[in-house]
């Protein structure tokens, strides 16, 4: 029965990671960098999106994608800011589309995320079948906090805030006050179901009520760098709760009704939420998802 459950879980985590599990062909990824407001950037290539607060006092990044994108990554950086020297880059949680470039920024910039991220890629947790090599000293954040840190930076307050178990147990949201503009890592995939990873501490409830705790906190008028998809408004994280809540009450129902999760997954859902499928999270997956949580 174990061996069976860490089979279905090695082949859902497989499932999850089309980008590591097939290899992407790095050579072929363009960085593209767009201005959000005030003295952020976001920068797109492969995996999670990255935040850039450029100024006076130099450069930080909220999270480094891939490590065979870190040199077009830094020609992004010189692009935005010729002068500007890394100094800070703060990880969003610990997957590795998100940290892979720890690796070549750690060496010279000050790393920072939550405690259960350090706790998590010091154990190299397997997540696609394969023994990783254990994360080497300077990949590893240098600085670590429970619930929160202030990083005054660039003339404004930068407040990364940890929201618990959601996407995984380590995740953080990192807002730029000044510029009114908040990165939400993983907790906001912009329209597309979220992958919630239980194995490193995720949980759908948790993770849906983060997604609303940050509906009410962050400022109407605020741009939002969702960790994976486009640049997003509060509309458009109102827009991802709607569904996430929706969503719920939908399996919830099938289930009340005694459908297996088979049965779940072969009916699928309401049209109105089937734009949100990606090759990453298809309908049958985010079905699966929901029907297990909520079954637990
Ligand atoms: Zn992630």
């Amino acid at each position: 029965m174990k061996r069976i459950v860490f089979v279905v879980m090695a082949a859902v985590v497989l499932a999850a990671l089309p980008a590591r599990a097939q290899g992407s062909d790095f050579s072929k990824v363009e960085i593209k960098p767009t201005k959000v407001a005030g003295s952020i950037w976001m920068l797109q290539g492969a995996g999670g999106n990255i935040g850039v607060s450029s100024g006076p006092d130099g450069l930080l990044i909220v999270d480094d994608q891939f490590l065979p994108l870190a040199d077009k990554i830094k020609a992004a950086l010189k692009g935005i800011s010729a002068e500007g020297k890394l100094a800070f880059v703060v990880n969003t949680h610990w997957h590795g589309d998100h940290t892979g470039g720890n690796r070549a920024f750690g060496k010279d910039a000050t790393i920072i995320a939550q405690n259960n991220v350090r706790k998590r890629l010091t154990v190299s947790q397997d997540r696609d079948g394969h023994t990783p090599e254990p994360t080497p000293k300077e990949a590893l954040p240098v600085v670590t906090f429970e619930d929160g840190v202030t990083i005054w930076w660039n003339g404004e307050e930068i407040d990364v805030v940890h929201v618990p178990h959601g996407h995984t147990d380590g995740d953080a949201v990192i807002f730029f006050k000044g510029s009114n503009v908040v990165h939400m890592g993983d907790q906001f995939f912009n329209g597309m179901f979220p992958f919630i990873d239980v194995s490193s501490g995720g949980d759908l409830t948790g993770y849906v009520k983060n997604v609303a705790d940050m509906v009410a906190r962050i400022p109407p008028d605020a741009k939002i760098i969702p960790g994976h998809g486009p640049l997003a408004t509060v509309e458009d994280l109102k827009k991802f709760h709607t569904m996430l809540a929706k969503t719920t009450d939908y399996v919830r129902q099938e289930i009340a009704k005694g459908m297996t999760l088979e049965e779940a997954k072969k009916a699928g859902l309401p049209d109105e939420w089937k734009s949100y499928a990606s090759d990453f999270i298809t309908v049958e997956k985010w079905v699966e998802t929901v029907y297990t949580s909520l079954k637990k």
